[in-house]
């Protein structure tokens, strides 16, 4: 069996009782970064052993991990935070299990853009979730021209290192809407901030915009 187990974004005690069931009991727990996993697994006195799953291993990495699912072995699949499958190579992991007549469960878990659209308290019976905005400025824009088309919710993940010039261009883009910017969720310093881009860009501008965001229009 392969395990989808989300894990926590940000706080260690965000995680399903099964969860630690199941990384306990799995032969192996394939990580994005073993060394990231690691704190939550001591946390949770986890023995279980773990091998590297990241973007640059990714395909060679499935492989190996599909034969090991083919001899009998449970296998977990964790992301550095959150749902594996959500911006992550899970999804290569995932689809070769599926291929392969693997079965597949999750335990499911926290997943930030599902967090902040519900502290957005924008509609949420439908919505769409864009993943990362381009890095570039022109299809960055490009993007959010046609992102506005859509009747709905939209949710996005960003990098402090790009904010503010994300804030800039939905504020050319959306004008005065309410967006809500969520950073870092669930942590110490947890911040949900609302307005318009213009006055959230003004107050993200006052330090270095730093941690973990989710942008909700
Ligand atoms: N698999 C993850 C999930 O289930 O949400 C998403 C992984 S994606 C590579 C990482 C991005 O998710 C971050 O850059 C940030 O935009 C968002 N994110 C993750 N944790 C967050 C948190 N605690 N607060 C705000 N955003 C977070």
């Amino acid at each position: 069996m392969l395990y989808i187990v989300a894990t926590p974004i940000g706080n260690l005690k965000d995680i399903a009782l099964r969860a630690v069931e199941t990384l306990k009991k799995v032969d192996l727990i394939a990580c994005e970064d073993t060394r990231h996993t690691r704190i939550l697994l001591d946390h949770y006195s986890i023995k279980t052993p773990t091998t590297s799953f990241y973007q640059h291993n990714r395909f060679q990495k499935a492989d190996y991990l599909i034969k090991l699912l083919k001899e009998g072995k449970d296998i977990a699949l964790v992301s550095d935070a959150g749902t594996p499958g959500i911006l992550d190579p899970g999804y290569n992991l995932i689809n070769l299990a599926i291929k392969n007549n693997i079965p597949i469960t999750t335990i499911p878990g926290p997943v930030a853009l599902i967090c902040a659209l519900v502290l957005s308290g924008k509609p949420a019976h439908n919505f769409y979730f864009a993943g990362f905005l381009p890095r570039g400025k022109i299809s960055r824009q490009n993007k959010l021209r046609n992102l506005a088309k859509l009747e709905t919710t939209l949710v996005f993940y960003e990098s402090s290192h790009r904010l503010l010039a994300t804030l800039k261009d939905i504020e050319e883009i959306f004008g005065n809407r309410e967006i809500l910017v969520a950073r870092e969720l669930t942590k110490k310093f947890e911040e949900l901030k609302r307005g318009s881009a213009k006055e959230l860009f003004e107050k993200f501008s006052l330090s270095k915009p730093r941690g973990e965001f989710v942008i909700v229009i």
